[in-house]
């Protein structure tokens, strides 16, 4: 799975090195651990996804981690993004909306001691006032546009991950908080998200 990613153009060394670390077979249901290593998502129940390995690695290299960062991920799901990026920043924040999801992540997350994961359920569209400012923000769920308030919670020179477009296809957006506060944004992928559902997300009928 690593070398694939490094055939498509991961580079940084320290998320390849995550990604060899984790075992992504945890995260999945049994009857689907023989395809936890090909480079594609898979169901994890209550109409869900695993992400595909490619976009975890490309998502988690634009957020430049170096170890010291308290990272806020939005949408846990089977909880595998949250390990990569427990592994290479020193705090993690975590929120799913879908309770048995999250109570599975925990426990997967648990099994592998990762004690520096923080998650909780609810509407990530709000963020983790409380826990704010964050360095790093990560959204794994695709939204109709960019809340503000994910803004507002990212620290200066904070870097922030979000697919946003319409229900099902999307651009990988990074945005990034000067020092001064002022807030640029790039355009870096196509993706193919499940919907981020909240009160400044898509609502639940859309
Ligand atoms: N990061 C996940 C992983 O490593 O398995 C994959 C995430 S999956 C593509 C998207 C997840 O976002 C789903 O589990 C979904 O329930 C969750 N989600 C959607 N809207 C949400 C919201 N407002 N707050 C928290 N989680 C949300």
């Amino acid at each position: 799975m690593v070398a694939e990613l490094v055939k498509r153009g991961i580079t940084d060394q320290r998320v390849l090195g995550a990604m060899l670390e984790i075992p992504r077979h945890i995260f999945v249901e049994e009857a689907m651990s023989a395809q936890a290593y090909s480079d594609g998502s898979l169901p994890i129940g209550e109409k869900q996804t695993i992400s595909q390995p490619y976009i975890v690695a490309k998502m988690t290299q634009l957020l430049e981690l170096s170890g010291r960062e308290k990272v806020l991920e939005l949408g846990t799901g089977s909880g595998y993004q949250a390990a990569v990026l427990a592994t290479l920043a020193d705090r993690v924040c975590t929120v799913e909306r879908i309770r048995p999801l999250a109570l599975k992540a925990r426990k997967a997350l648990d099994s592998l001691r990762l004690l520096n994961v923080n998650l909780k359920i609810g509407d990530g569209t709000e963020g983790w006032p409380e826990e704010a400012p964050f360095d790093a923000i990560l959204v794994t769920a695709g939204a109709p546009h960019l809340p503000d308030c994910l803004v507002q919670q990212l620290a200066p020179g904070g870097r922030l991950v979000i697919p946003v477009g319409d229900r099902i296809d999307q651009r990988l957006l990074l945005v990034t908080k000067g020092m001064d506060g002022s807030v640029a944004t790039e355009e870096c992928d196509d993706c193919r998200f499940v919907r981020l559902i909240g009160k400044n997300g898509w609502n639940d009928e859309q």
